[in-house]
């Protein structure tokens, strides 16, 4: 289609009703004028649409992707052509190139960077001019967070970060709804694999597996949950799963996902164990939830079966198919989190670059949360946009709440 990325952030946009609310105050107050802000993201088109909100409110703006595989070509060429935006990303990048777009984010000294995984993050942290000159940054996801606080804990962070991933109206929705949905998107554009009635694993039930495992048992299939926390393996089981050991389990499994953010979860060994022509695929972090070094390391040969689809065949006569190398299959093999998802982790991100303009001279180099105003308010404006009310506390609730003796 001519300029399908042109009509693809079209359609973000039309579905990006909290962003768009935004963008009416940004136009108008430009609270970001002059702010340099360098991005790490998946740059697809709901993440130009933020990049464009962002340019909006008076920022320039430069993009890298977060992931090598998950840009949408015809978005950077729309965002470059039609927007005038610094964009450096490319479906398929390879390793090089992957930090060397990273690097051109950097190249004229930001203010803010916006990072989903810590990559963007490491690199400006080995450079002293820019950490002298960031007023702070903002982290997308769990495994990033995970690595902000270790950076904490050693003293190694110089600037503040804020965890956009923990606030409420990020980790409740995009990583359980949006992981959920986007998980079996990728899967099935993947394979054209049936769910329905197919023994299938998700290792990790935190936020990401808990959506992708009730996607999954919605569509038939019977799920097992793997866990190291023993809390979270009850919860799983609660919630009406089978809970079992990933070598255990793998005997008996059709297709594996991991949703880990760990690494080595499904081990060259558990692939020995695994039922023949099993399917793995990961919607964790890297490509190392799913071992894919040993395999290609010590596996007899491979054959790409499909377009993502890799398999391998091993020593002992057993062959495993990996989705998209391992990375994250709902990104690398399929559109990413649906765009009312990304409307609201991308508006608390707006939110919070206006916030760390507003107050950086007041932050520390720690790791904040998010503001308990920003998410409501989020939460507030998407309740507008599904034009859905609900009831409010009166004076007298309110007082209810604040007395110990009433009503004992
Ligand atoms: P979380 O911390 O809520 O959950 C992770 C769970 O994995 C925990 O319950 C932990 O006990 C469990 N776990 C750790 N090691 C394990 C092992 N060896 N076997 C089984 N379980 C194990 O994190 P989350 O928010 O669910 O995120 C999980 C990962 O997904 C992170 O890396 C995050 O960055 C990533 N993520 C991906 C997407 C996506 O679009 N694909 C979206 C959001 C988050
Ligand atoms: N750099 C890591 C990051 C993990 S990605 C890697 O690619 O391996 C996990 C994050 O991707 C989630 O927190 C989610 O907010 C984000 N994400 C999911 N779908 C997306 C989409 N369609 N566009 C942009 N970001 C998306």
């Amino acid at each position: 289609m001519e300029n399908s990325g042109y009509l693809r952030l079209k359609w973000a946009r039309d579905h990006m009703g909290v962003s768009q609310k935004i963008r009416e105050r940004f136009l108008k107050e430009k609270p970001l004028k002059g702010i340099k802000i360098a991005m790490a993201l998946h740059v697809e088109a709901k993440t130009g649409i933020f990049a464009l909100l962002l340019k909006e409110g008076g920022a320039d703006v430069r993009l890298a992707s977060c992931n090598p595989l998950s840009s949408d070509d015809s978005v950077v060429e729309s965002l470059k052509n039609d927007y005038n935006m610094k964009v450096f990303a490319r479906k398929g990048e390879t390793e090089k190139e992957y930090y060397e777009n990273i690097e051109k984010t950097i190249d004229e000294i930001p203010d803010i960077i916006i990072d989903d995984g810590g990559d963007l993050t490491n690199l400006v942290s080995s450079k002293p001019e820019i950490v002298k000159n960031l007023m702070g940054g903002n982290e997308e996801t769990t495994t990033g967070v995970v690595r902000l606080k270790a950076m904490e804990r050693a003293g190694a962070l110089k600037f503040p970060m804020f965890d956009v991933n923990d606030a409420q109206m990020k980790h409740l929705f995009d990583n359980r709804y949006g992981s959920g949905q986007s998980a079996l998107d990728g899967f099935m554009n993947a394979t054209n694999i049936l769910i329905a009635g197919k023994h299938v694993i998700v290792a990790g039930y935190g936020w990401v597996g808990k959506g992708v495992a009730m996607r999954l048992k919605g569509m038939g299939a019977d799920v097992t949950v793997t866990e190291v926390d023993p809390v979270k393996a009850i919860e799983a089981v609660m919630d009406g799963f089978n809970v079992d050991t990933i070598n255990h389990a793998i005997r008996n499994a059709d297709i594996a996902f991991t949703a880990t953010g760990m690494k080595n979860v499904i081990s060259y060994d558990d692939m020995l164990a695994a039922k023949k022509g099993i399917i793995l695929g990961n919607v964790g972090h890297f490509n190392n939830e799913i071992a894919v070094d040993d395999l290609n390391r010590r596996s007899l040969g491979k054959t790409q079966v499909r377009n993502m689809v890799t398999e391998y065949r091993l020593e002992n006569g057993n062959t495993v198919n990996v989705i998209s190398d391992g990375r994250l299959l709902n990104l690398a093999s399929g559109q990413g989190h649906p765009v009312e998802i990304m409307d609201l982790s991308f508006s608390l991100q707006a939110l919070t670059a206006e916030y760390i303009v507003k107050n950086h001279e007041k932050l520390q180099n720690r790791v904040y949360p998010v503001p308990e105003e920003i998410d409501r308010q989020v939460a507030e404006i998407e309740l507008d946009v599904l034009n859905i009310k609900i009831d409010r506390l009166t004076d007298e609730q309110l007082k209810y709440m604040d007395s110990y003796t009433e009503g004992t």
